[in-house]
């Protein structure tokens, strides 16, 4: 009997957690997470979680620290992390979208062509922006995107909305979606035969775990 765990890496605290242990749970595989706790080794799967932040799990992944992981699709298409996505999760679902001051008059894409935009991400804002023919300029910042427009620092900004409810708070409104997301579990490009086939009883687990929710 070999002795090999898979390492899986999870976000530690945030939108990607509760639903990520819940549906590992669900799965009937037993851990303990919570706490301070960064690593944690199953006791009826052969499975090691480790709890990260969320933006480090591709670059983990493709490097074979761990060798899957949970992440948004958002952020893994971003980084563009040489990973393999195994599958759609289904949960934290949220879109990538272009907004801008609530009062201005918003016709088409080509509003943007020639402004500023600040976002968290420049990638998929500028590969979409392209794809339709308008060149803008994107302004990189790491949080607080919505306050952008109202200091001066960019004409609009594209950012993750779920309800909208923060742009409206920032005097802002949504005109353009620019990327779907939602939770993938992703792999290492090179398990080897052993990590391949726990792999495939976990996603024969999750399978399951989805048929039963539909
Ligand atoms: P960390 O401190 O780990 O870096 P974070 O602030 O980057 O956390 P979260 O806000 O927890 O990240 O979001 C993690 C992921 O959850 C996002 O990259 C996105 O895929 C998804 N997400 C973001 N906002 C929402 C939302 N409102 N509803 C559902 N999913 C969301
Ligand atoms: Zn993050």
């Amino acid at each position: 009997m070999s002795n090999t765990n898979i390492r899986i890496a999870v976000q530690k605290s945030g939108r990607l957690s509760d639903d990520s242990l819940k549906l590992f749970k669900e799965c009937g595989i037993k851990f303990e997470s919570g706490g301070s706790k960064l690593r944690s080794i199953s006791s009826n799967f052969p499975i090691e979680f480790l709890f990260l932040r969320d933006d480090d799990i591709p670059g983990y992944v493709e490097d074979g620290v761990a060798d899957l992981g949970v992440i948004g699709l958002n952020v893994l298409e971003e980084n563009r992390k040489d990973v393999e996505i195994v599958k759609e999760l289904g949960f934290s679902k949220c879109r990538l979208s272009l907004a801008i001051p609530r009062n201005e008059v918003y016709t088409d894409l080509s509003y943007f062509e020639g402004k500023n935009i600040a976002t968290s991400y420049p990638n998929l804002t500028n590969t979409f922006l392209t794809s339709q023919g308008v060149t803008a300029h994107t302004h990189e910042i790491s949080g607080s995107v919505e306050i952008a427009p109202s200091i001066g620092l960019a004409e609009g900004i594209c950012d993750i909305v779920s309800t909208g409810g923060t742009l409206l708070s920032n005097g802002l409104k949504e005109v353009a979606e620019v990327f779907k997301s939602q939770a993938v579990l992703i792999s290492n490009k090179s398990l080897t035969a052993e990590k391949r086939s726990i792999l495939d009883k976990l996603t024969f687990r999750i399978d399951s775990v989805q048929r039963g929710q539909n």
